[in-house]
């Protein structure tokens, strides 16, 4: 089957067309600077990229130039509409109302509009992907898959705040969880790579890219994780600053009279190693060659980063009653081996030794501890579209 991957953002669209069966790309591409002017980028498998200009008034316009592309006569990658079976959707914010990828029909869409309320700036996006395509692709199958399904299986205990239960009752505040995909896929991968079944593995997967997050994955079920009821909470991120006082928002809006809405965007957008570095970077490319010629800033923001890290992996080492395997992905972690062995050097008092040879590996399976590691260290590109498409061709078939 060839499915269409679609993950829509407020004035992006990032899309993939995979063959189901041999699990390849057969072209992927992005539009961006919806509702503003309009640029689409598309990669036919093994041929260069493409870039246009072109006018993108809203998401249908977006889609429709992405059908174009994918069936044009000279650049395309299918002849007709007709060969895409089936489109998958990437959804931000499910609630408690997915634990798992669906088929979209009219009550689905109705239950992501009804938590749409978490997640204020995604979930109205990804819905005007899925209406417009449903508009230009009215008899293909399509399925939501959630960012938030996967931590589902998380306990009461690692999910509830200390915060008044009606809170919970009344509006479902709680530990939801995001990159689930990513988790689900990596540790799954890892379990295989460790020559283990996944129902029989305890792993620790950590999603570094510039939004970061920590899973602990339990004989396949996810028992905690580090975002919370938004992606703002647990490690220190590109500019989202993490885990902090929640005081600290109070007392910013008062010094600096700021209104909550400005203060919240301090956290999301001019924190993390960006605000730590003295706002040189949210790169860690950038942060690590500054922190290698001494700049102070850049050294802080790495510090606290890998330290953040380390101290979660320790806690969930604890959650998991001992971890067997430790796994890398995403941006930084795939292919920052600076920044993992920063992090695994921090790991000494649970008997983890890093292989330094092996961990200047880039973007490719590894196992980067010592063959004596209390507990194995990997590193599992991440794909997220991949893991959309399994999901929404086990649907629809
Ligand atoms: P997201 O999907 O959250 O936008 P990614 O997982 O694509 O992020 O990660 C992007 C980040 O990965 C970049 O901001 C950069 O910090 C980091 N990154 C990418 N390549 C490298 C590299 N070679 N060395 C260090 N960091 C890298």
């Amino acid at each position: 089957m060839k499915i269409l991957v679609i993950n829509c953002g407020s004035s992006s669209l990032k899309f993939q067309l995979i063959d189901s069966e041999t699990e390849a790309v057969i072209g992927k591409g992005l539009c961006e600077r919806i509702g503003i002017d309009g640029r689409l980028n598309f990669t036919p498998a093994g041929k260069d990229k493409i870039e246009r200009e072109v006018a993108m008034p809203d998401h249908n316009e977006a889609i429709r130039l992405v059908i174009e592309a994918l069936t044009d006569a000279e650049t395309g990658v299918v002849k007709t509409l007709d060969e895409i079976d089936a489109v998958g959707h990437r959804i931000v914010h499910g609630g408690e109302n997915f634990t798992k990828s669906v088929v979209i029909t009219d009550e689905v869409i109705k239950a992501i509009e009804d938590v749409s309320d978490l997640a204020p700036l995604h979930n109205p996006a990804n819905l005007i992907g899925i209406r417009a395509c449903q508009k230009i692709m009215p008899s293909v199958p399509m399925v939501a898959v959630f960012d938030t399904a996967f931590h589902q299986t998380m306990p009461e205990e690692a999910y509830i705040y200390g915060l008044p239960i009606e809170y919970y009752n009344k509006y479902k505040i709680r530990r939801y969880g995001f990159h689930g995909t990513s988790h689900a896929f990596v540790s799954e991968r890892v379990a295989e790579l460790a020559g283990k079944p996944y129902d029989q593995i305890k792993s620790i997967v950590c999603h570094l890219g510039n939004g970061a997050s920590i899973s602990a994955v339990c004989n396949g079920k996810c028992i905690d994780t580090s975002m919370g009821l938004t992606p703002l909470e647990g490690l220190i991120m590109g500019t989202r600053s993490g885990d902090v006082d929640p005081s600290v928002i109070n007392f910013i809006e008062q010094k600096e009279n700021l209104t909550t809405e400005e203060a919240m965007n301090v956290l999301n957008k001019k924190s993390g190693v960006y605000g730590l570095s003295g706002d040189v970077s949210s790169d860690f490319r950038d942060l690590e060659a500054g922190y290698r010629k001494g700049d102070e800033g850049c050294k802080r923001a790495v510090d606290a980063f890998t330290y953040r890290v380390a101290k979660y992996i320790g806690s969930y080492n604890v959650a998991l009653g001992g971890a067997d395997v430790i796994a890398f992905t995403a941006g930084v972690g795939e292919n920052s081996g600076f920044v993992r062995k920063l992090v695994i050097d921090r790991l000494g008092a649970l008997g983890i030794t890093l292989d330094e040879k092996a961990n200047e590996v880039r973007g490719e399976e590894k196992m980067i501890s010592t063959a004596d590691s209390k507990i194995k260290v990997f590193v599992v590109p991440t794909n997220e579209e991949l893991a959309i498409a399994r999901d929404t061709a086990a649907l629809v078939k």
